[in-house]
């Protein structure tokens, strides 16, 4: 199993009600793993290993671009695209395209070393979000008093929690009742907000003042896709 480098108890997430707390977790997470990569993971032999192999997304190579130094990027580059020339080309150039070949640089083109964390890290964190919410009352109002789930983490929290090793099935109605609730309500109340916000549109509204549906597009981006646009 691989060891998760975040330290954050869990009840730090919950705690500032500020939005989907998964997507908390999952955002300090990514905070967590880029700076890592370009920092003390350059000096773990078994961890460039991993980064040559699986090498990073887009917006993973983005992000390690942006806050990283030039000299780990560059060095995590040149060991990964010396793998890609060894591994991933064909020896030979003349004849048929090799189609095993082609499929695994597809599949190198898929794959990330920092998605692949994040989502073992949620796994786990999720699974002591359970636990916590199993042990009692403490932990169960704050969870039902976050702001909302949004779709994404309703799926994944969902999914894990009726899959072997989530909740227990005698808690699971319970915490199923609470999940969606939070990513209901929220979903109902930003149809309603978007549907005044059309409304502000109709000219028999003209001069009527904006209220909370001011916001209503960023706030559906953010919970249909995790992130705010
Ligand atoms: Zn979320
Ligand atoms: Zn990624």
């Amino acid at each position: 199993m691989k060891e998760t480098i975040c330290t954050i108890p869990i009840n730090d997430l919950f705690l500032p009600k500020n939005g989907c707390p998964f997507c908390s977790m999952e955002k300090m997470l990514e905070e967590q793993y880029v700076d890592f990569v370009t920092g003390d993971a350059m000096m773990e032999p078994n961890i460039r290993i991993e980064t040559n192999k699986k090498g990073f997304c887009h917006r993973h190579f983005s992000q390690m671009f942006q806050s990283g130094q030039k000299l780990p990027n560059a060095l995590i580059l040149e060991s990964h695209l010396q793998q890609l020339i060894d591994e991933k080309m064909p020896k030979k150039t003349k004849g048929k395209p090799d189609k095993k070949k082609l499929d695994e640089i597809k599949a190198a083109l898929d794959s990330c070393y920092v998605c692949d964390r994040i989502e073992w890290d949620m796994h786990h964190l999720t699974a002591t979000v359970f636990a916590e919410w199993i042990k009692g009352e403490e932990f169960r109002t704050l969870y039902n008093e976050q702001p909302y789930i949004c779709l994404k983490h309703y799926d994944f929290v969902m999914q894990a929690a009726a899959a072997k090793g989530g909740i227990p099935s005698k808690y699971l109605a319970d915490f199923h009742d609470e999940t969606a609730r939070l990513c209901k309500n929220y979903l109902q109340e930003l149809k309603d907000d978007i549907t005044t916000f059309c409304s502000m549109f109709d000219y028999r509204r003209q001069g009527r003042q904006w209220g909370k549906e001011k916001d209503a597009i960023e706030r559906s981006i953010e919970f249909l896709t995790g992130e705010a646009p």
